[in-house]
C-alpha cells in the first residue's frame, strides 16, 4: 500500500519524466487482423447489448480492482464517474507494476521508470473521474506475472486484498472478467474472488470485460455462456469525462493494438454479475 502523501509527492515530482518507448509500426497483416478484430468485437458487443438487461446505478460503495493502470478507466470509467458525481465512495486498486507494457527489454532497462509513468497516468485519469489519490492503492506485483506468483507471494497478495476489503467494507466489487483472454486479467479475477470469499463480507461482485472478445481468436475461443446475462450501464452524462480520463494514458494509447480502444468510447459499459454461491463451489 502506498502512503498517500509520499505517493502524491512522487507523482508531482515526476512531471518531467518522459519515456520514448512506443509500439513498432504494425505490419499490413497485423493492421488487417486488428481491423477484423475491431469489427468482430463491435458486432459481438452490439449483439450482447441487444440481449442484456439495463443496469441501474446503485448508491453502493465500490472497489474497482485493475490488473494494470488503465483497465479501471477503460472498463469502469463511466461507472466510477457517475458514482463519484453522487458522492458515493469508490476506491481503485492497481494490482501490478505495469512495467511490461513495452516488452521485456524495456522492462529490464527501465522498469521502475515505466511503473512511475503508469502510476502517474492512472492517478491523473482517476482524478478526472473524481477519485482522489488517497483512494488509489498500488500493490505492484509483476506485470505479466499475476498468474505465476510463488505460493507465498500469492497468499500475501490475497491477505493484502482481504485487508483492503475489510478496511473499506465495499458493497460492490468490480474485477476483470474471469475469461478475459489475458493471463493477468484472469488471475486478477481468481485472486479477488478468493479474497472476497475469505473476507466474509457480503458484496455484489461484478466482472468487466476488456480483452474478452478482442483476443478470442475471432470467436474461436469465445465461450458464449460468458456473454450471457450482461448488464448495460448507460454513461451518456459522463462519457466525455471518461474520454478525457482515457487521454491520460498516453503511453498506452500509443502501444495498444490499433482499433482496440474504440469500444471504450461508447456511451455504455458492460458488466456481468457473479453469483458468490457458484464461486464457493469452485473455490480451492
Ligand atoms: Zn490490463
Amino acid at each position: 500500500m502506498a502512503d498517500p502523501e509520499t505517493l502524491s509527492d512522487n507523482l508531482q515530482n515526476q512531471s518531467g519524466l518522459e519515456l520514448t518507448y512506443t509500439r513498432p509500426a504494425e505490419t499490413r497483416r497485423e493492421r488487417a487482423l486488428n481491423k477484423m478484430r475491431k469489427l468482430f468485437s463491435q458486432a459481438v458487443f452490439r449483439g450482447v447489448m441487444l440481449r442484456s438487461k439495463p443496469m441501474k446505478l446503485s448508491g453502493k460503495s465500490a472497489i474497482v480492482f485493475a490488473p494494470h493502470q488503465d483497465d479501471e478507466t477503460f472498463g469502469c470509467g463511466g461507472l466510477i464517474a457517475l458514482k463519484r458525481e453522487r458522492g458515493i465512495p469508490v476506491r481503485v486498486v492497481i494490482l501490478t507494476d505495469g512495467a511490461a507494457c513495452f516488452g521485456d527489454a524495456a522492462r529490464d532497462a527501465a522498469g521502475e521508470r515505466i511503473t512511475q509513468l503508469r502510476n502517474r497516468e492512472v492517478a491523473a485519469a482517476t482524478a478526472t473521474l473524481g477519485v482522489p489519490v488517497e483512494d488509489l492503492e498500488f500493490l505492484s506485483y509483476p506485470d505479466g506475472g499475476l498468474n505465476s506468483l510463488p505460493d507465498a507471494d500469492r497468499a500475501q497478495a490475497i491477505d493484502r486484498i482481504v485487508t483492503l476489503l475489510r478496511t473499506f467494507r465495499p458493497e460492490e466489487v468490480y474485477v476483470t472478467h474471469r475469461h478475459d483472454h489475458h493471463k493477468d486479467h484472469e488471475a486478477a479475477f481468481r485472486m479477488v474472488t478468493d479474497a472476497v470469499l475469505r473476507s466474509g463480507l457480503t458484496v455484489d461482485l461484478l466482472q468487466y470485460p476488456i480483452w474478452l472478445v478482442w483476443f478470442s481468436g475471432l470467436g474461436r475461443r469465445l465461450r458464449w455462456r460468458d456473454l450471457a446475462g450482461a448488464l448495460v450501464l448507460p454513461i451518456h452524462g459522463v462519457s466525455q469525462r471518461k474520454r478525457e480520463a482515457m487521454t491520460a494514458f498516453r503511453s498506452q494509447l500509443e502501444t495498444l493494438p490499433s482499433g482496440s480502444v474504440e469500444r471504450f468510447y461508447w456511451h455504455y459499459e458492460l458488466f456481468f454479475a457473479t453469483k458468490i454461491s457458484e464461486l464457493e463451489k469452485t473455490a480451492t
